[in-house]
């Protein structure tokens, strides 16, 4: 996996879109407005900052790290070339059943599409694709570049292999992924 798209820049969506950026992953980072890209991207900038004052990185790596982030005001765009998406949108079942049906159409049928619901069944949410063996839930927790722990979630469907890359992955981000059941 090299580029990964994440859907909303808020709270968790930037928090993700900088934890793989600073892994030398190429993100997409989308939200429904450039303001809140500016916003989402301002945070991250911060807390880059806030990375170099306590000689965590250096400012060439904050300087590479931004570089590697790209925004995007539409889904089909951001998403063309994801091998994941990870979707960070405001909880709210409707949105995210029409965010993944469109996932579905826009995405290659390899794509794995991964969710940081906190609340809403995966099994409900891979019901709107027709790969939901591909689908999982990748719940990061708040600040995500500081905390260590990601919920890795099956839903029914969700087949081993898809696990096993979202749970490498994971660890190659620096995190300690947990396995559980939706
Ligand atoms: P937030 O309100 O801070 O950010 C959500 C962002 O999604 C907003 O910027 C909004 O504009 C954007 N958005 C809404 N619809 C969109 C669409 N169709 N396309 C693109 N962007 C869209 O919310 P948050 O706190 O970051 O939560 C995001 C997800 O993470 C939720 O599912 C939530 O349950 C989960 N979560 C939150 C926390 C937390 O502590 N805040 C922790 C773990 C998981």
């Amino acid at each position: 996996m090299k580029n990964i798209a994440v859907i909303g820049a808020g709270t968790m969506g930037n928090g993700i879109a900088h934890t793989f950026a600073q892994s030398a992953y190429n993100v997409a980072l989308i939200d429904l407005q450039e303001s809140s890209l500016e916003k989402g991207l301002a945070t991250i900038d911060k807390n880059l900052d806030r990375m170099i004052a306590k000689e965590k990185i250096s400012t060439d790596d904050k300087a590479a790290i931004l570089g590697r982030i790209k925004t995007y005001t539409s889904i089909a765009e951001g998403v063309k070339n994801a091998d994941l998406v990870v979707e960070a949108a405001t909880e709210n079942v409707d949105l995210k059943l029409k965010i993944f049906a469109d996932l579905d159409k826009m995405t290659s049928a390899e794509t794995v599409l991964a969710t940081n619901t906190s609340s809403i069944s995966i099994t409900k949410i891979a019901a709107a694709t027709g790969r939901p063996d591909k689908v999982i839930g990748m719940h990061f927790m708040n600040p995500v570049p500081i905390m260590k722990l990601v919920e890795v979630i099956r839903g029914y469907a969700t087949s081993d292999a898809c696990t096993s890359v979202v749970m490498e992955l994971s660890e190659k981000l620096g995190k300690i992924p947990v396995e559980v059941n939706d």
